[in-house]
């Protein structure tokens, strides 16, 4: 029984940090901040967490980091107006509304009111269709750090049979298009997939992003196949809280290639990816080559 490779997410995501502060401090040199804005709306305790977090390692990259915080009962107008005021601010390159948001708003009027250029989680419909049709967008963070692992780890990915468990806007769909984009027969599998278990274990790559614990077991992974865990589940077990993901890391550790653990896999990767699309973001901006 084979033992896979772990997939170091905390370590390549660091590696880009540092890649990302070093393109930061070469446009200060030239007089230009790059800076990111996030909003986030109400108290949803996992949020507040990530917004945290991505200021603290926006800092750390050498960025402006704003975070705008609104209470719960926010209307639209209010929300939409704080995004038109980030979107008329020349210091802010990057701007990112904190999802879920109460149910009484409408994410997608929200996500569709933030400038396509400075919308760094790439979830805007101009960026969605820029990526569709292969051309130059934002990319989604989660999604694009998971692609970065896989060409890192199997170098050219053209004709690999990848399989994508979820179809969400955030995670699931985009993941397919960068798949497809690096030529994979990309399947999309979801809540109402049939065999799902045979689908999956005729993946090269396995991309799971669906929200339930452990739900993939070793016996439903291609012996030698790339497996990437997107899945955070916040579990109970022994009297502590623990997070594991998507697919049952023990059992697939026995079949898989290589696995991203959780955590440490693609969590990090997602808010190194942010600091690079807004760097990026500066760069395109204020005409400037883009980073790599
Ligand atoms: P969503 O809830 O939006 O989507 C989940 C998807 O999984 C849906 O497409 C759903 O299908 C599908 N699904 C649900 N049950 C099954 C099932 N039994 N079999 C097959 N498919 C199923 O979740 P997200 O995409 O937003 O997130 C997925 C996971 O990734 C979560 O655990 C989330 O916490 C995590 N995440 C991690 C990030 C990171 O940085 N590492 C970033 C973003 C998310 P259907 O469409 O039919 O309902």
């Amino acid at each position: 029984i084979g033992t896979a490779e772990l997939i170091d997410g905390k370590a390549f995501a660091a590696r880009i940090r540092g890649d990302v502060a070093s393109g930061v401090a070469r446009l200060k040199g030239q007089g230009i901040v790059p800076g990111l804005a996030v909003v986030l709306v109400g108290e949803d305790p996992a949020s507040e967490v990530y917004v945290r977090n991505k200021g603290i390692q926006t800092r750390e990259a050498g960025m402006n980091s704003w975070e705008h915080k609104l209470p719960a009962e926010t209307t639209q107008d209010a929300l939409m107006a704080k995004v038109a005021d980030l979107n008329a601010d020349p210091a802010v390159h990057g701007i990112l509304v904190q999802l879920p948001l109460p149910g009484h708003l409408d994410a997608d009027a929200v996500i569709n009111a933030i400038a396509p250029g400075k919308d760094v989680d790439g979830f805007h419909v101009l960026n969605v269709g820029l990526l569709g049709t292969g051309q130059k967008s934002m990319v989604p963070c989660t999604p694009l750090g998971c692609l970065m692992m896989l060409r890192d780890r199997l170098g050219d990915l053209s004709g690999l049979n990848a399989v994508v468990v979820g179809r969400s806007n955030i995670v699931g769909k985009p993941m397919a298009q960068l798949l497809l984009g690096d030529s994979c027969t990309v399947t999309i599998a979801h809540s109402r997939t049939k065999d799902l278990a045979e689908l999956c274990r005729r993946a090269d790559i396995l991309v799971a992003a669906v929200g339930r614990p452990r739900m993939i077991p070793g016996d439903w992974i291609k012996p030698g196949a790339t497996v990437i865990d997107v899945g955070i589940n916040r579990i109970e077990e022994d009297g502590r809280t623990r997070l594991v993901g998507d697919v049952d890391f023990d059992s697939a550790a026995r079949v898989a290639g290589a696995i991203t653990p959780v955590p440490g896999g693609v969590g990090p990767m997602t808010i190194a990816c942010l600091l690079a699309n807004t760097l990026t973001a500066c760069c395109r901006a204020n005409g400037l080559p883009e980073p790599e």
